[in-house]
């Protein structure tokens, strides 16, 4: 198996859950006592949230471009960028280093492809929701995604910010994703993007009859596949 190089802490919370994902991955795919072989290199998300609000990309890549160096040296076979937001400099890593990246963006675009919706609501941070990094990167499989309007942009942002990436888990504020992904289904929308790897956290498939696409479950799917694929397992 090869070893998945995480970087994480974007927010712990999430990267938590692809912590818990892969392993279970791997044991329902390999059995056993079977348990997936990880380096994660977890940041403290205080000081990226901070980059991120002054708009200091470059500082942040430069943490990105090491943190993947790290774990490409400590001998990680793949990079996995545990946060979409962040793939706004999938660039600095890859460039970086030699192993293969698993871009959220593709592996996102991939699954809604296989699947019958074109018109998603993009639901993440107001960087991922009104930057072109990502809505580009799914236009180019043929995706055009929806973004909620400027009010509920702000409050998809602030539920992740204030309380998803704290550990908060509100009801009020998962009837207010709901009423915006009810109002987007109304509006054209024929899926939803969990585009933020905490938003997992607080809505699933069973809260939608739009066909949810959660980007961390993705993300640890395409890991694994990657990782253990089915040649690659335990009799
Ligand atoms: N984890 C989030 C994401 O998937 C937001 C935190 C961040 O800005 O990295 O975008």
């Amino acid at each position: 198996m090869t070893t998945i190089g995480l970087i994480g802490g974007m927010s712990w919370e999430s990267t938590a859950v692809y912590y818990r994902l892969l392993n279970e991955g791997v044991r329902a795919r390999q059995g056993g006592l079977h348990s997936a072989d990880v380096l994660l290199h977890s940041l403290d998300f205080s000081d990226i949230a901070e980059m991120q609000a002054k708009g200091d990309w470059e500082a942040a890549g430069d943490v990105l471009a090491d943190s993947a160096r790290r774990l490409e040296r400590a001998g990680a076979g793949c990079i996995v960028l545990c946060t979409n937001t962040m793939h706004k400099l999938a660039d600095r890593i890859t460039s970086a280093t030699k192993v293969p990246f698993l871009h959220l963006a593709d592996v996102t675009a991939k699954a809604i492809k296989r699947s019958a919706s074109r018109r998603p609501l993009l639901l993440a941070t107001r960087f991922t929701m009104e930057q072109r990094f990502y809505r580009d990167r799914l236009s180019a499989f043929g995706i055009e995604a929806m973004v909620p309007g400027d009010a509920e942009r702000d409050d998809v942002h602030r539920i992740i910010y204030e309380e998803l990436c704290r550990g908060r888990i509100e009801l009020a504020s998962k009837a207010r994703y709901l009423a915006i992904i009810a109002d987007a289904a109304a509006r054209g929308a024929d899926g939803v993007i969990l585009g933020c790897t905490e938003i997992g956290l607080l809505i699933s498939q069973a809260d939608t009859t739009l066909p949810a696409f959660d980007t961390t479950a993705l993300h640890v799917e395409a890991a694994l596949d990657f990782a253990a694929p089915a040649e690659s397992r335990a009799a």
